[in-house]
């Protein structure tokens, strides 16, 4: 079996404006490959930001990177890896590319060879990967957006129990944390004591103000604060972790396994959030959740729009737990899930997932 063409697809998926600590949100910047094969088989990656710059990516994978997949076994994820990664050109320098371009592009191949090695074997990821269950838990973020005022997040609080979830998130990181405090008090006031709810900071706080919220914040029974501070701040997470209760998530700003196990030797995080777009795609992720099992940790990944991958990726882990639902991508993947009464249900979905529609490509490509 031989890859014949590797082209891609640069697309851009509006959606309706929200902000969280960091970014304001008007769309989803998304980067297809389409790897063709000499047997008609055709494997999907992809990769995907809220804000510009995938275009970038786009580029080096043309110039660069395209032309040596061609002759290549797709089903020799290993060789294609080694392969990419002796080249001289500058995304594999550690310093310029490999933790950004470079993985950006590892992801996006490496996700497009299991699509393939899946349709070969004519079953979805999850049975190629032995999974222990065909449903996985949802939890829903699109209802806590630091943009919306304190009334709709509750209301949209009381909605997503009633079509139940049993676990939500809300964005934290307002310009005064204080208005964190209250609107995360009106979300739990309103939804009981029954239900898991999470924080999401983005990032946003210092150590100082990291402290002092999660001590205001602890009566409200957080199931997990995520991404307080910087992510290239493994001592400041650490401790955090001393000084409060609350356990700490983090994982969607980790670009290497290296990375994940110096937070985890570091006692730097509880829960983790490996994404397969962001750590070098599907090969990567189940060495990070093999390395968390290992330490006692469960696999919560960040998943925001795609949930057809990761879903299947979280049953097919023992310590896979939750999967995060924002529906913006419905009408885009070719095998799209929703949740039915908390939990998404894996049955429709072939591949690895990560198909698109080629309406949806024709609909929203902005560069091909
Ligand atoms: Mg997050």
């Amino acid at each position: 079996m031989k890859i014949t063409e590797a082209k891609t697809y640069l697309m851009n998926i509006p959606v309706k404006r929200i902000n969280d600590s960091q970014y304001t949100v008007t769309g989803i910047n998304l980067l297809v490959l389409k790897i063709t094969t000499d047997t008609g088989i055709e494997g999907f990656g992809y990769n995907w930001h809220t804000s510009e710059g995938l275009g970038v990516v786009k580029k080096m994978f043309d110039e660069y990177i395209s032309s040596r997949l061609i002759g290549m076994d797709p089903l020799m994820r290993l060789d294609i890896n080694r392969s990419l990664m002796s080249t001289h050109n500058f995304g594999w320098d550690p310093r310029l590319g490999y933790n950004g371009l470079g993985v950006y592009i590892s992801s996006l191949v490496d996700i497009a060879l299991w699509d393939i090695l899946c349709k070969v074997e004519g079953v979805p990821l999850y049975k190629i990967l032995g999974a222990g269950s065909d449903s996985v838990e949802a939890y829903n973020t699109d209802g806590g957006w630091l943009s919306w005022p304190k009334e709709d997040l509750v209301s949209n609080a009381i909605k997503l129990k009633q079509s139940g979830y049993k676990s939500i998130k809300l964005k934290v990181g307002s310009q005064n944390p204080i208005d964190d405090y209250y609107r995360v008090k009106a979300v739990r006031e309103a939804i009981g004591k029954d239900m898991r709810l999470m924080i999401d900071a983005n990032t946003k706080w210092d150590l100082e103000t990291a402290v002092y919220m999660s001590r205001k914040l602890q009566e409200f029974d957080i199931y997990w604060l995520e991404e307080p501070l910087n992510p290239d701040d493994i001592y400041a997470h650490a401790e955090l972790k001393k000084r409060t209760n609350i356990p700490i998530a983090l994982g969607e700003s980790l670009t290497s396994l290296y990375s994940f196990r110096d937070y985890i030797v570091n006692h730097a995080v509880d829960i983790v959030q490996v994404d397969a777009t962001k750590v070098g795609g599907i090969t990567e992720w189940l060495k990070v959740a093999n390395l968390s099992e290992a330490f006692g940790l469960n696999v919560y990944p960040h998943t925001n729009i795609q949930q057809p991958l990761h879903a299947q990726l979280v049953a097919s882990v023992p310590n896979g737990k939750m999967v995060e639902h924002v529906d913006w991508l419905a009408d885009v993947w070719k095998y799209p899930i929703a949740p039915e009464n908390g939990y998404f249900h894996l049955g429709t979905i072939k591949g690895a997932g990560s198909e698109v529609k080629e309406k949806a490509i024709e609909k929203y490509v902005v560069d091909q």
